[in-house]
């Protein structure tokens, strides 16, 4: 029988959150949880700046200012220096903004290497880009993972991996990776969508390039949070986005006819910022504020390690459940995933008892460590009743087979 280890209580804040009781939640690998914090900063922008002092907020309350703030919020989690990060957009977009950029910037070459198995958006936009500027400008090459550092040569331009596979949680060394590229003269893009919030980052120590990340998954912005853009000092001068939108312009209120960008980080913002969002990311982030990310990784890695102990004789005994996560702790993010046959309705099961995890086609169940609001007390229920269903074939009521639009 193994002990349920003791919770780090400088890490845990389960009661910063505001999370149903009973629930155990799992799934802030996808979509953060409310907190007192972001609840706070929200109803202060509806009931009183809003309501109260209606436009003068865009000064009285700095609003305005909010990208660049939030962005300073966000850059000491990433191990960056202030004045390279800015709140802004999604994911999507701001890998449109920093992909041109790149190509811009390696204007001699023209491919774009990526992983086949990357989330698809950054795929997507990608082959968007080369659609637009003609595959004699922009060509996409999709390989394997253990084809990434062969892929590297002096005719690629930018090489833009995600940190933490989205499906089996696998993190890549990010440090090594990033210097064999630049050995190849190749711009390095990191998608930190599952890292940022989740696990250690180095961003200037590691010289990367650029990054990308979301505010709605471990940095619990909430829905449609706004994403964030990393550009290092070495470039920020020369960086040139295609998406040249007034609030990227040196001087917006000047109203000037003529585009000329910004000089810092600010010129990679396109449009009027979404207020009620960024209040609702900026309150979030205050859990962050002083924390030490190795011991965040330390309490994760420890709940992971709990999880996987209860499990050992299932994944011995039944040949359907296997995991699909590195078992290298060094190689893991902040989540665990499974492969079934039945995954979906495994997941759906859990969710009836109140353990929130979720589902990634075609056959992974994903769950989410995240030790600022997950006791061992809960992983330890969690892995168990995980269990439970796999052994008692609970999973297979009908109830549980019917796919929802959102999985
Ligand atoms: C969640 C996620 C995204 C989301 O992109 P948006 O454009 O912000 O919706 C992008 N990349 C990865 C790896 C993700 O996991």
């Amino acid at each position: 029988m193994t002990n349920t280890p003791l919770d780090d209580p400088n890490i845990l804040r389960r009661s910063n959150f505001l999370l149903p009781k009973g629930t155990i939640y799992m799934d802030g690998n996808s979509l953060g949880p409310s907190s007192l914090a972001s609840n706070k900063a929200t109803q202060d922008v509806l009931n009183n700046q809003w309501e109260q002092d209606l436009i003068k907020s865009w000064n009285v309350h700095s609003w305005i200012d909010l990208p660049k703030k939030v962005g300073s919020k966000i850059a000491p989690i990433l191990g960056a220096a202030p004045d390279q990060v800015i709140a802004c957009d999604s994911i999507s977009v701001n890998l449109f903004k920093l992909l041109s950029a790149g190509l811009k910037i390696n204007d001699e070459r023209k491919i774009i290497v990526s992983e086949q198995k990357n989330f698809p958006t950054d795929l997507y936009i990608a082959q968007g880009l080369s659609e637009l500027l003609g595959k004699d400008k922009c060509e996409l090459k999709q390989v394997e993972k253990h084809e990434i550092e062969d892929a590297l040569n002096d005719e690629v331009a930018i090489l833009m991996l995600t940190h933490v596979d989205f499906r089996t949680g696998e993190m890549l060394p990010m440090e090594r990776i990033t210097k064999l590229a630049h050995q190849h003269g190749v711009l390095v893009l990191w998608d930190l969508a599952h890292s940022a919030g989740a696990v250690p980052l180095e961003l200037d120590r590691w010289n990367v390039d650029f990054a990308v990340g979301c505010g709605y998954k471990y940095l619990n912005g909430g829905p449609g949070s706004p994403a964030f853009m990393y550009v290092s000092k070495r470039h920020l001068r020369h960086l040139k986005q295609p998406l040249t939108g007034w609030m990227g312009h040196a001087s917006p209120f000047s109203f000037e006819p003529e585009y000329s960008p910004a000089e810092g980080i600010e010129k990679a913002l396109c449009g009027t910022p979404p207020i009620l969002s960024f209040a609702a990311l900026d309150g979030a982030l205050n859990a962050f504020e002083g924390l030490d990310m190795m011991q965040v990784r330390a309490q994760s890695n420890s709940l992971k390690l709990h999880f996987l102990a209860t499990m050992t004789e299932i994944l011995q005994t039944n040949p359907d459940l296997k995991l699909v996560t590195p078992e290298d702790e060094e190689r893991q993010g902040s989540q665990l995933s499974f492969s079934h046959p039945h995954s979906y309705a495994i997941a759906q099961a859990l969710i009836d008892k109140q353990i929130i995890v979720d589902f990634r086609a075609p056959d992974i169940l994903r769950l989410g460590f995240t030790p600022l609001y997950l006791s061992h007390a809960e992983v330890d229920k969690a892995a168990k009743t995980l269990r439970n269903i796999v052994q008692d074939g609970s999973y297979l009521n009908a109830k549980y087979q019917t796919r929802n639009k959102v999985t």
